[in-house]
């Protein structure tokens, strides 16, 4: 590729566009939408990061993912380097030895919302409908206190995050004096973690103690971490007594979460708390004709009607499918077929398409052929054969399905992502190295997945 041609800014857009479709939104969203890039070169783009500690986490968890898809999907055969923000805290190091071009830093630090996720560009249907009446009112007039806090709880990519920018969105710019803090309740966490490291827990206080309004995603990452949880109530209190509005996702309904403080749950059940249903055929079909257009496509409604009845859970499983159509018509040069809709279809849904194969399904069949029991599979003992099989069973999961980390992990015992994706690397590293591993692997995806006639 001709370096001198693309700017970092465009390159990386084009990155994280198609992270974006790779990726868990929670982990997209606190991993790679704080990035700026900074410079590219002919062998390196440079990456800025907020914190020391997020820079290690980006470094271990996914520079060699950034580095495939620039390479694959931009053929920019590019190294990843990062340096650590100005005002990251731990100075204006730059980890990395790479020559870094200042930029001028924004005045007024923006909230870390996606600009896309507005109530405009979320489809209204009769799975969200409560949901997004509810946002719109906070949106309108925050801190009523019928609607603090709100929570609004789901299955995966069923807009729980959309819907909560949106809230975010309208705020910051119908009334843009007011401080929106939004983020991640793992990086709430990672906040927290980095702060008691340096000493700094008094600022981390202030900062999320100054929010007008607080929208935390994904707080089930909550369970479980008693210090962070106790930073979160004390947070929660001050502001909830200052009357600010507070609001929450989840993956489920507050009340049936496990390793939340009790306190904690009555205060996150306090208010409002509306779920998002999976959408139905028609809101499917709407949703497609959307994403289509936003993305410069017009579909037939045959292909419409296909992608739609077959993929039923998740809004963003359409999404990324709509993209991955896109890249490939692009890429081979083809105009949009039904042809190449199947392919991309079952290419994310493995033999789920065919015959709706589910993670239980995989996870029987491979407690069957390694004689161990279900659920010994998800449970928590670390007994070496179990550990391998759950292992397998984990990566099945993941290359069949596609299923995000976060899912996966929930179907076995509640495990963090980062199990999970331990996991698949582990069995995917053995299966290169040890002939039985592979082998098991193998006849497992076989007989788990046939193909597409
Ligand atoms: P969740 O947080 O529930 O896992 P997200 O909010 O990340 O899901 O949504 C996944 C993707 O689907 C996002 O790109 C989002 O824009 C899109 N999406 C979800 N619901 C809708 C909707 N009702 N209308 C338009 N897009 C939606
Ligand atoms: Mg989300």
């Amino acid at each position: 590729m001709d370096n001198i041609l693309i700017t970092h800014d465009k390159l990386w857009d084009g990155a994280k566009e198609i992270l974006r479709g790779s990726l868990p939104g929670h982990a997209f969203n606190t991993w790679f939408e704080p990035i700026n890039p900074i410079a590219v070169t002919d062998e390196e783009l440079i990456l800025e990061v907020p914190s020391q500690f997020f820079f290690e986490w980006i470094e271990t968890h996914y520079t060699g993912l950034i580095e495939k898809t620039l390479c694959e999907k931009l053929q920019a055969n590019l190294r990843v380097k990062y340096t650590v923000s100005p005002d990251g805290g731990s100075a204006s190091t730059d980890i990395t030895g790479a020559p870094v071009i200042a930029r001028p830093r924004p005045t007024h630090e923006p909230p870390q919302l996606n600009k896309r996720y507005t109530f405009t560009s979320f489809i209204e249907g009769n799975n969200n409908q409560f949901a997004r009446a509810a946002g719109t009112s906070v949106a309108e007039e925050p801190g009523q206190p019928n609607y603090n806090p709100l929570v609004i709880y789901g299955g995966v990519g069923l807009g729980k995050t959309h819907l909560m920018h949106a809230i975010g969105n309208h705020l910051h710019q119908t009334k843009p004096d007011l401080r929106v803090i939004c983020c991640t309740s793992e990086k709430f966490t990672m906040d927290f973690i980095s702060a008691i490291q340096k000493s700094k827990t008094v600022e981390f206080s202030r900062k999320y103690r100054s929010a007008h309004v607080l929208l935390i995603d994904d707080i089930q990452f909550f369970q479980n971490k008693e210090q962070t949880q106790e930073q979160f109530f004390h947070t929660f209190n001050e502001l909830y007594q200052a009357g600010r509005q507070i609001v929450l996702t989840a993956d489920r309904y507050p009340g049936e979460m496990s390793g939340l403080q009790d306190r904690l749950l009555s205060r996150f059940k306090s208010g409002l708390a509306v779920d998002i249903q999976p959408p139905d055929f028609e809101v499917r079909v709407a949703i497609l004709l959307e994403k289509a257009e936003q993305n410069g496509l017009s579909l037939p409604y045959e292909i419409v009607e296909f992608m739609a009845t077959h993929i039923k859970n998740n809004i963003r499983e359409l999404e990324s499918t709509i993209i991955r159509i896109l890249a490939h018509s692009s890429l081979t040069n083809r105009e949009i077929d039904m042809a190449m809709v199947k392919q991309a279809v079952k290419d994310r849904l493995g033999k789920q398409f065919m015959s709706e194969l589910t993670i239980e399904d995989i996870i029987g069949r491979v407690a069957e052929a390694t004689n161990n029991r279900e659920e010994d599979l998800v449970s928590a003992s670390r007994k070496k054969p179990l550990v391998e099989a759950r292992q397998v069973a984990i990566f099945l999961c993941r290359e069949i399905l596609g299923t995000p980390l976060v899912e996966i992990g929930l179907h076995f015992g509640g495990r963090d992502h980062t199990t999970i994706l331990h996991a698949c690397r582990n069995i995917k590293a053995r299966s290169k190295k040890e002939p039985r591993i592979r082998q098991l692997v193998k006849k497992l995806r076989q007989e788990l997945t046939f193909p597409l006639t």
